[in-house]
């Protein structure tokens, strides 16, 4: 959306405008793209089509401003305390807002006050509390791409994160793209013209996409941007040097992020280089059909994994579990690193509750840090900082006894903070204000020279109230007194009646209906030391203040190391949490071809059902004999949540968490593919039937002899003969090892791709088990081997309420279909016949109530016959 805010339309010769205007002008030029809020003394102004901009958007009121030209420059403007929240509303508008301050102190400078941007902000650049979400990272990306290949980097700047990886084709980018879901995104002309890329961004993630020049992704230019930020030295300088892709996304990130922060960006200090080997891939469909993190329907949390397993006390603890979810890990030691110390926290539940006693009590300091280091944090926030250090010997000590390798760790690296908690607690009174310009935040003690600016103002606090005291008792005026206002500073306030008492040095100021008011030349001396003294306590203050931000900043490094351990213990903890509520299990994780469950839940499901318990059911699969799982069964029986469950119990166990289930065995996938639903795709001109098969397409050209695949219903998009057909040769080709030869667990309609168990290696049926009675079933939720021998579809519309006459007329042309047979070759006999003679005792009873209805007359009604009349329709309707 760059561009948006237009150029000020029509501003006349420069030469005419006001110099201030001029001054103006000349930052919005270079600032073409962004709404530029212009600091004027209290408040932001915008000006020309800024303001038009801004007041329909703001709903602000569109005045106008002298500009030299002939007519006023339009303008509006917002209050400069208050101006976090304008912005924010901006940004989540699309617009990009750059922000120009008074370089200089308006009262001492001469001339006109120099004026600077001093950051832009971007919905990829927020760091304002206000502005983020507590528990979820807020990312920006950089995608370079060229012939050989795509360089990607992510980078949180509110919490110093920076990660980068470099991927052969779109395809794996869009993954990526998918797992850390930027905000923003700063592409190269190549990666613009990526359509997948630009597609997804776009209309995926609704991304602000900002399309930069070559120049700002140049290998030579990249690789001494990151070499001065990071120090590419030893293997990271080595990883970059055989990643050029890659060093020129996180070059153009570093280059795109000084152009517009302005700031030297210190505390995004480590560099992550990661390949997607390393994590489980799981496309954007997979995480959609599997409701990882966002749920498919309404787009937030509830109802997804992280929901169910997120029980996380601090907000980086929120945002570490949502990123272990997206990015489960393939290497077993690393998994069972994390797994044993949540074994170990689901036994000593003593400690569990000491962490979360104390994680109870931390703030964000991830985020504190970035604030600092950025010097937007004011004192409040290193209160804030205090507060949470005192915490930390709570989590050190908690965790003393426990006997697992990384928790010690973890314990290892929680630095105590004990320096900076005692500098900010001796420097910063304990309940300071929001402004840091305003004076009243340095405690008394810590710096002599704002306690000898304070003694000299309460010296002269002192010195009133004697002046008060000796004139009271020099003029014999008892109600003689003291007081300020902002016009006439101090003065000496006598009652009408006395007024003729004054002394002869007593200089008249001002009369009020009762009283007049005399200054004299002793108040005004003192007054002068006063206001001296109270202009130089705030200024010392504000230097006092920064010195000690500095200081504080001068450990970002130390505060995120910590900040990190933290995170990663409120989440063990919460997996511990869950592990022991909810019964779940340690898994045996290992590289084996194994997928063996006992008695698995699917988590989600379990704790959504209230009134009913979740049935277990068992998995046995392997790469030999067990490899493809046909399951067959009636809807509504439970196929998509039994083979859900199986993708996210192997998701669960390699992310670290115990789960749901008696007991498990889980061989370590490399990926999880999921093909379920219909969704269609009509913003890249896409049908139903084509997202399905582009879908399955990219499944079976990725996926290995490691992955799990999820198939649900294939083919179903089309017609009945193609879509089988399209079925089964993707199902053989799953199944041959030759061509595939993965896990697959494959839920159908086609009754007859059970005759493949016993042709085809390594195919088994399973069914899941309903109870027929009469025309109604009941769902058993069990799964069991052999296929099913109905979908019984007709019984489930049934339940859910399609009109009788629907449901009669499906029968009978069930019945048709199932007399002509399976090998049938012809056009279908879907043609409607004419209706039965006899009336089935549904009709029946629908007809002997629609005829009371007719004959009703209801203004003959009382409104408590008619109550009556109401219970006995719905007791026949019922009854029949
Ligand atoms: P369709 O073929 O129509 O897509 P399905 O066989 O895939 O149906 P599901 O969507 O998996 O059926 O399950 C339907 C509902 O049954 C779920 O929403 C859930 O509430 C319930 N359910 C599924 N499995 C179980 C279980 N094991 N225990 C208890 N309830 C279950």
């Amino acid at each position: 959306m760059a561009g948006r805010a237009k150029k000020p339309e029509q501003a006349g010769k420069p030469a005419e405008l006001t110099p201030m205007m001029q001054q103006y002008m000349e930052i919005k030029q270079q600032h073409e793209d962004c709404i530029l809020l212009y600091r004027l003394g209290d408040f932001y102004e915008m000006f020309f089509e800024d303001a038009r901009t801004a007041s329909k958007e703001l709903e602000l009121t569109l005045t106008g401003r002298d500009c030299g030209l002939e007519e006023r420059a339009p303008m509006c403007g917002v209050p400069f305390h208050s101006a976090e929240s304008y912005i924010a509303r901006l940004i989540q508008k699309g617009y990009k807002v750059a922000v120009c301050e008074q370089m200089e102190d308006p009262a001492l400078a001469k001339g006109l006050v120099k004026r600077d941007v001093i950051r832009m902000i971007t919905p990829g650049t927020v760091i304002e509390s206000s502005m983020l979400e507590e528990n979820r990272n807020n990312f920006i990306c950089a995608v370079y791409l060229d012939s050989g290949g795509i360089g990607l980097c992510f980078c949180d700047i509110s919490t110093g994160q920076i990660q980068a990886t470099e991927v052969s084709d779109p395809e794996q980018a869009v993954s990526e793209l998918a797992r850390f879901e930027p905000s923003e995104a700063v592409v190269s002309d190549g990666a613009f013209s990526s359509g997948p890329i630009h597609q997804y961004l776009t209309q995926r993630l609704k991304c602000h996409v900002e399309q930069a020049g070559e120049r700002t992704f140049l290998l030579e230019n990249a690789w001494s941007l990151a070499q001065r930020h990071f120090e590419l030295e030893g293997p990271l300088g080595q990883q970059c040097g055989q990643k050029p892709r890659l060093t020129q996304a996180v070059g153009g990130l570093l280059h795109y992020l000084h152009e517009t922060q302005k700031n030297d960006l210190k505390h995004i200090n480590k560099l992550e280089i990661y390949t997607q080997a390393q994590f489980m891939r799981l496309d954007p469909g997979a995480r959609h059909n599997l409701e990882i993190c966002q749920a498919m329907r309404s787009g937030g949390k509830q109802g997804t994994l992280l929901w169910a397993l997120d029980r996380t006390k601090t907000a980086m603890g929120g945002r570490l579990i949502r990123q272990w979810l997206e990015k489960p890990l393939v290497n077993v030691s690393q998994i069972l690193l994390r797994q044993n110390a949540v074994a170990a926290l689901v036994k000593d539940r003593p400690c569990r509750d000491e962490l979360a006693q104390a994680l109870a009590k931390m703030l964000d300091l991830e985020r504190l840090a970035g604030r600092i280091v950025y010097g937007t944090a004011n004192c409040r926030d290193l209160r804030a900082l205090q507060q949470t250090c005192l915490q930390l010997p709570l989590l050190r000590q908690a965790l003393e006894q426990i006997s697992s390798q990384y928790l010690q760790q973890l314990r290892q690296q929680i630095d105590c903070l004990e320096d900076l908690e005692r500098l900010i607690d001796r420097a910063i009174e304990p309940q300071p204000p929001f402004s840091v310009r305003e004076g009243g935040m340095i405690r008394r003690g810590f710096d002599s020279q704002v306690d000898e600016l304070r003694d000299l103002l309460e010296g002269g606090q002192n010195s009133l109230a004697s002046v008060e005291q000796r004139e009271r008792e020099r003029t014999g005026i008892p109600k003689l007194k003291v007081g300020y206002n902002k016009v006439f500073g101090y003065y000496i306030e006598i009652s009408k009646s006395y007024a003729n008492q004054a002394p002869e040095d007593y200089i008249r100021k001002q009369t009020l209906t009762n009283c007049e008011r005399f200054i004299t030349p002793e108040l005004k001396e003192l007054e002068a030391r006063m206001l001296t003294a109270g202009q130089q306590i705030v200024s010392l203050e504000y230097q006092v203040f920064c010195q000690v931000r500095d200081q504080a900043a001068a450990a970002a490094d130390r505060i995120q190391r910590t900040a990190q351990a933290a995170a990663a213990l409120d989440v063990l903890r919460s997996f511990a949490e869950v592990a022991e509520k909810q019964g779940y299990v340690a898994p045996e994780v290992d590289y084996s071809d194994r997928l063996q469950i006992r008695d698995g839940r699917h988590p989600v499901v379990e704790m959504m059902l209230k009134d009913s318990l979740f049935v277990p059911n068992d998995l046995e699969m392997d790469c030999g004999e067990n490899r493809v799982a046909i399951i067959t069964g009636p809807n509504m029986a439970g196929k998509s949540t039994y083979m859900r469950q199986a993708a996210l119990l192997v998701i669960m166990a390699q992310c670290g968490s115990f789960v749901p289930a008696k007991s498990a065995r889980i061989g370590v996938c490399d990926q999880v593919f999921t093909r379920v639903g219909a969704s269609d795709d009509l913003a890249s001109g896409r049908s139903t039937f084509m997202v399905e098969m582009s879908e399955v397409a990219d499944i079976l050209k990725n996926a290995t002899l490691q992955s799990l695949l999820i198939l649900d219903e294939i083919g179903r998009g089309t017609s009945t003969f193609d879509g089988m057909a399209i079925a089964r040769a993707v199902l053989e080709y799953a199944a041959d090892k030759k061509t595939l030869g993965a896990k697959t667990l494959f839920a159908t309609h086609y009754h007859e791709l059970s005759e493949l168990e016993g042709q085809l290696d390594g195919v088994k049926n399973y069914n899941i088990v309903v109870k027929k009675h009469g025309d109604d079933i009941t769902f058993i939720r069990k799964i069991a081997r052999g296929g099913a021998d109905d979908s019984y579809g007709v019984e489930v519309a049934k339940l859910a309420g399609l009109p009788s006459v629907v449901i009669r007329r499906a029968k009978a042309i069930l019945q048709q279909l199932e007399q002509t047979g399976p090998g049938r070759s012809g056009p279908l006999p879907l043609s409607r016949q004419p209706e039965e003679p006899q009336i089935s005792l549904d009709a029946m009873a629908d007809r002997a109530v629609a005829d009371r209805l007719r004959r009703l007359s209801p203004d003959t009604l009382s409104p408590i016959e008619a109550l009556n009349l109401l219970y006995e329709l719905c007791k026949q309707a019922k009854e029949s």
